[in-house]
Parts: C-alpha cells; sequence; structure tokens
C-alpha cells in the first residue's frame, strides 16, 4: 500500500520540449522550482464544507477506549490499533522533544476549547489546508527535494495523455467555442502545462481554453502561474477586465478556493488527479457498543493519541449513506470503516456541474472501487511517518472509495453517467501511450532514453521496473495498477473514450 510514489526513483522526470506528437527534443531536468516568497497569510479559506465530527448536541465526548459491554474504561492496552503491516517501512517518529509548533498549538487549542476530541477528518483537515500552517499551504511539497512525487512529475507523458482526453471529450461534446477546464488541486501545475503544451497546435481546442485552477495554497498557485508561463493580459477589452493568460496556449487562467466559485454556464470539463486523496475522511471502529467514531485528542504527556467516540457523531449519517451502498457481507468482515463525506459532497457538486453545464469529470487516484477500511497514512521526506506525530510536517492520504464516487454522482443526477474504474495503465494503454513513448525516444540522449523508460513503466507498470540497472533503492515502482481512473459525463455526449 504505497502513499502516491515514494521515493524510490532517480528517474526524475525530464522535460522535453515541444510536446507535438513528434520531433521532441529533450531538455534538462525540470526540477528546480522559481524561489518562492513566503505566502501572503490571507484570510481563512476553508474550501469543501467540512463534515467533521463536533460533538452532537453540544455534549462532550469521553476520552475513552471501548471498554466492551461493560462501559468503557480507561485502559491504555484497549487504546486503537491501527494496522501498518502493509507499509513498506515502518512509521518514523521524530524523537528529540521539540517546541510545539504553531499548527500542533492550534489543534490542541480547538481540543481545549472545545472540551473534546475532534474527529480524524478534522484533524486531517487542518493539518493539510490550516490557511496558516497546513501541510499545502506554504511550501512545494512536490519532487526529490519534497515529500512525495505524483504522476505528472514523473513524466510529461502523463500530463499529455490528460490533454489527449480531454480533446476527445470536447469533441464529443460537440468542439463548443467556449470551454472550462478545471483543474481541482493543481500541485505545481505540472499536469496543466504539458496539456497545454500537448494540444497547442490544436488551435481550435486552445482557443476555446478557459483554464480554472482550484488551489488553495497561495505558495502552489505562484508556482502554477509561473509554470504555465502566465503573464497578466492587458490587452484586453473592457467588458472582461483584467486577464492572467498561458502563454503556453494563449490561454485565459483563473484561480478559485473551490469548484463552487467557478462560473457556470459553460460546459465544463474537470480533471482531479491526487487530488481526492487529500479530502478529509472519517475513521469509525468497530466496538461492542457498535460503530464508533475515531477521533484525536490530547493524552497528559500533551501528545496526541485516537479515542473513540462514546455515542454517535454526525459522520455517522454519511456512515449509514456508504453502508446502504453496500453489501451486507463487504461490511460484516470489516472492523474498521473509512467515510470521506467531502468527497461525497463534492462529487455531487461536480455531478450537478457536469448535469446542468454539460461536459465531464476525471477523476484519478489510488483507492479501490469498494469500501476503505484502514487506509490512512502520513508521509514525509519519502517515508511513512505516524500520522498523530508532528502534524503539518508530514503529508496525511487515504485511498479513494471509487464506488462511493460512483454513487455519490449517480445519487445527484439522473443525466450523468459514470465510467469506471479503470487501472492508470489501461487508461493510459488506450490512449495511446505506447505510441507517444516510442515517439519521444526517437529523438533523445541514452540518459534522457533511460529516464523515459523509467517514467513510462512508473506510469504504466505494476511491480519494480524489471529492466532496472541502477542501485536497488533506486528502483521505479509501477503506478500502473494501484492508481484508478473513473469519468462522470453529461448522458448527451455519450460514454467518454476509452471507457466506450
Ligand atoms: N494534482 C497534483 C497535486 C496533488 S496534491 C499532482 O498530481 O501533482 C493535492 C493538491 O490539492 C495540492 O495542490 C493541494 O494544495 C491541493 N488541495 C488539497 N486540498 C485542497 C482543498 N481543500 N482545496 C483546494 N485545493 C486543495
Amino acid at each position: 500500500m504505497l502513499r502516491k510514489l515514494l521515493l524510490r526513483t532517480s528517474a526524475a522526470r525530464r522535460s522535453l520540449s515541444g510536446a507535438g506528437a513528434s520531433g521532441s527534443r529533450v531538455l534538462p531536468d525540470r526540477r528546480p522550482s522559481p524561489s518562492l516568497s513566503p505566502s501572503p497569510r490571507g484570510p481563512a479559506s476553508r474550501f469543501y464544507a467540512s463534515a467533521s465530527s463536533q460533538v452532537p448536541g453540544g455534549t462532550f465526548v469521553e476520552h475513552v477506549d471501548d471498554g466492551g459491554a461493560d462501559g468503557p474504561t480507561s485502559r491504555p492496552s484497549a487504546a486503537i490499533s491501527v494496522d501498518r503491516s502493509a507499509l513498506c517501512n515502518p512509521p518514523e517518529h521524530s524523537h528529540e522533544p521539540t517546541a510545539d509548533s504553531e499548527l500542533v498549538k492550534h489543534l490542541k487549542g480547538i481540543i481545549k476549547f472545545r472540551g473534546g476530541p475532534i474527529s480524524v477528518a478534522e484533524y486531517m483537515e487542518e493539518v493539510l489546508t490550516n490557511p496558516k500552517a497546513g501541510f499545502y499551504i506554504n511550501r512545494d511539497v512536490f519532487g526529490m527535494e519534497g515529500d512525495f512525487i505524483t504522476s505528472p512529475e514523473v513524466s510529461q507523458m502523463f500530463g499529455e495523455m490528460i490533454g489527449v482526453w480531454t480533446m476527445c471529450m470536447w469533441e464529443q461534446m460537440g468542439q463548443p467555442s467556449k470551454v472550462n477546464l478545471v483543474e481541482l488541486g493543481p500541485g505545481r501545475g505540472t499536469l496543466m502545462a504539458d496539456l497545454l503544451r500537448g494540444t497547442s497546435k490544436f488551435k481550435h481546442f486552445t482557443e476555446a481554453l478557459h483554464i480554472h485552477m482550484v488551489e488553495c495554497s497561495p505558495t502552489l498557485r505562484k508556482l502554477q502561474h509561473s509554470n504555465l508561463k502566465c503573464i497578466e493580459g492587458e490587452n484586453v477589452s473592457q467588458d472582461v477586465g483584467h486577464r492572467t493568460i498561458s502563454t503556453l496556449a494563449g490561454t485565459p487562467v483563473t484561480w478559485h478556493a473551490a469548484l463552487e466559485q467557478v462560473p457556470s454556464g459553460l460546459p465544463t470539463i474537470i480533471i482531479a488527479h491526487e487530488f481526492y486523496d487529500a479530502l478529509p475522511i472519517h475513521q469509525f471502529q468497530r466496538a461492542s457498543r457498535g460503530w464508533c467514531e475515531k477521533m484525536v485528542d490530547i493524552q497528559e504527556d500533551s501528545s496526541f493519541r485516537f479515542v473513540l467516540s462514546p455515542q454517535p457523531t454526525p459522520a455517522n449519517l454519511y456512515l449509514m449513506k456508504r453502508f446502504q451502498w453496500a453489501a451486507d457481507e463487504e461490511i460484516e468482515k470489516l472492523n474498521h470503516i473509512e467515510i470521506c463525506p467531502t468527497a461525497m459532497d463534492l462529487t455531487q457538486t461536480i455531478a450537478k456541474r457536469i448535469s446542468s453545464d454539460g461536459g465531464g469529470a476525471l477523476i484519478i487516484d489510488y483507492g479501490q472501487n469498494g469500501v476503505i477500511s484502514d487506509s490512512l497514512q502520513a508521509i514525509r521526506k519519502h517515508k511513512f511517518v505516524d500520522i498523530l506525530d508532528d502534524p503539518g510536517s508530514a503529508d496525511l492520504s487515504a485511498y479513494v472509495d471509487f464506488a462511493a464516487v460512483k454513487h455519490s454522482a449517480e445519487e445527484a443526477s439522473e443525466d450523468v453517467s459514470v465510467h469506471g474504474p479503470i487501472t492508470q495503465c489501461q487508461f493510459l494503454g488506450a490512449l495511446g501511450i505506447n505510441f507517444r513513448v516510442e515517439a519521444l525516444l526517437q529523438n533523445c540522449t541514452d540518459e534522457q532514453a533511460e529516464s523515459l523508460r523509467a517514467g513510462y513503466w512508473q506510469l504504466v507498470g505494476e511491480g519494480e521496473a524489471p529492466f532496472w540497472e541502477g542501485p536497488d533503492e533506486q528502483v521505479p515502482i509501477g503506478m500502473g495498477t494501484r492508481y484508478l481512473v473513473t469519468a462522470i459525463v453529461n448522458k448527451k455526449q455519450g460514454a467518454p473514450i476509452p471507457f466506450s
């Protein structure tokens, strides 16, 4: 169970200029990022309404372990156990006692002020997107120098293939003269940059595009602005006002804090790559008194610990909803379950937008097509760490429940159809990544060819790359079957490629 791609690769993404179908030239690594000035500490922007569990009716959650039928006890031996057996390296703790970070103080403040623990979802949301000190907010977390690497950073071919899918979708939509292209959680903006470079020859398409980046991090917004080679538009007609233009394909770009802020009324294509896994999840554990929500509390030594809620929380409503979508046998075998109300709500927003405006959405993430049991993990500097250790310094992410995505979309609108999930390998293969890699290999140095092959393997392969001759600890690990792809489209357009 690898979270994103743990850094076992030296195949740093090589940038190949001119992403047209042929004649590309290999350039050196894209890695060095522009120096980033500290992010402005703007107003708090909380992006998707959290369904995090505050204690219902103002009663406090007891700091208890599940004490069985005789009631709760405070025995530490009954503390919640989290199975990390499937992790490829054990979590690391930061051993030296350190002063509480700004975020730790903030989390402790919430728990103390509320007089009780907070849900895992609230913890996760604060850790990742707290407007002052969240993990994503003030730094570039991607790549060799960061905490993890994602497919767009592995190879330009990834964004190019998403470009192929987007263009096909646009054609199926009847080639509208204006289309909103929305990316949720664009990271460094690499996927969008490769998509634009790759499609820049198709003027009809790029002239129709209005790009909308949904991003919570001021630091990453700046990086996206830079990677999309944006300029501030001057010669724009009065009614349009000030515009930011990506010079990669001459397309207008706008940033938003949430999908709801993207103007509606135009046909829309939405891309969400490794966005859903960052949405806050609630965890429940089966106890003698039924399903209890797992909460985060402070223990006597002032560190964080998990406790169980002694009574139902608001998230129980979503748990019940999720159960309705599952077979009894699927639930019976579980003692632990994760649900993501924010993902359910977001999917409904997507489905309604696609229903009213036309278009489609593509969701790519690691996960499974069914109930998720216990997948939440923390990664710092390419290593698994304890979820409660030094929050804000490590990424938190969880598997995506693609079955819940499908049900949420179908529940929201009868006008949309949901396709997949299929594996990333099937998806990229059907879109022609083999031809693309062959074309790029025609015109590159030996070193670049090695990098391309390693990148190709990472995107579509499974397990360790068989051809690898470099150091063992750097062998590329395939993401081809661990990552799944699903599409939500307006039924008017018919099934999207390659799901048709
Ligand atoms: N899609 C990129 C980045 C994935 S990491 C890639 O594959 O490389 C998750 C991204 O989502 C980051 O850009 C992060 O800042 C953004 N993000 C996370 N939670 C968010 C939220 N609630 N609202 C808006 N952006 C969010």
